[in-house]
């Protein structure tokens, strides 16, 4: 299938602010994947660059991908309030995403994407933040397991351990999103052209 553009979202003028798109899934669903087609799509969006305390892997860029923070200088951005929310996140690393950033963002964009984990996505339902929450999975288990595999040259193997021993527990909530997108393998642009679909009707 292939990609068409889609019209742009504008602002919304009365209230100023954008809107919020929680975009959560286990990895190796290919959720960045999709954000990265839909922010070449969707001009006005921006996808939010959270913090972790993991350390960055080599393809990745301060700033762009994540913010890497020590476990010292997350802790006391949690101390001072500065996280909509955050999460340990497969066990083992502080993940959160700044209220600040989102407020910059909020200026300057329409749509907004937090790509987050279902703790994430619980606390955010739990503040009553408006929101719409889509779930990207992969066609079956198996597959995501294939996927998550393929990914060993990026990873330690006890990162790998912990990816797939997160990946049941997080197909588990998908119910509780708005939106459960499938993205079936080799069928990238289709999956891009439902959640754009999804967000342009929210
Ligand atoms: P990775 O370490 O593979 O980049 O990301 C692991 C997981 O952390 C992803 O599933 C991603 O959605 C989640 N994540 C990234 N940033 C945040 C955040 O700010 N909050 C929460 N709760 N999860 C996050």
């Amino acid at each position: 299938m292939t990609s068409k553009r889609i019209k742009k979202n504008k602002p919304n003028k009365r209230t100023n602010c954008a809107k919020l798109f929680i975009i959560s899934g286990p990895s190796g669903a290919g959720k960045n994947a999709v954000v990265c087609g839909i922010l070449k799509k969707l001009k006005n969006a921006s996808r939010m660059v959270t913090c972790t305390t993991r350390k960055k892997r080599p393809n990745e860029k301060p700033g762009k991908d994540y913010y890497f923070l020590t476990e010292k200088e997350f802790k006391q951005r949690i101390k001072e309030s500065d996280f909509l929310e955050w999460a340990i996140v497969h066990k083992k690393h502080y993940y959160g995403n700044s209220k600040k950033i989102l407020e910059k963002l909020q200026k300057k964009y329409a749509i907004i994407l937090l790509v987050i984990d279902v703790q994430g996505a619980k606390t955010i339902r739990k503040k009553a933040l408006p929101h719409t929450s889509i779930f990207i999975n992969a066609e079956s288990e198996k597959k995501l397991i294939s996927r998550i595999k393929k990914r060993k040259a990026m990873m330690s193997n006890e990162s790998l351990k912990l990816r797939l021993a997160s990946a049941a527990a997080e197909m588990k909530q998908a119910k509780k999103y708005d939106y459960q997108v499938t993205n079936y393998e080799n069928r990238l642009d289709e999956t891009i052209e439902r959640v754009c679909a999804i967000i342009q009707k929210n």
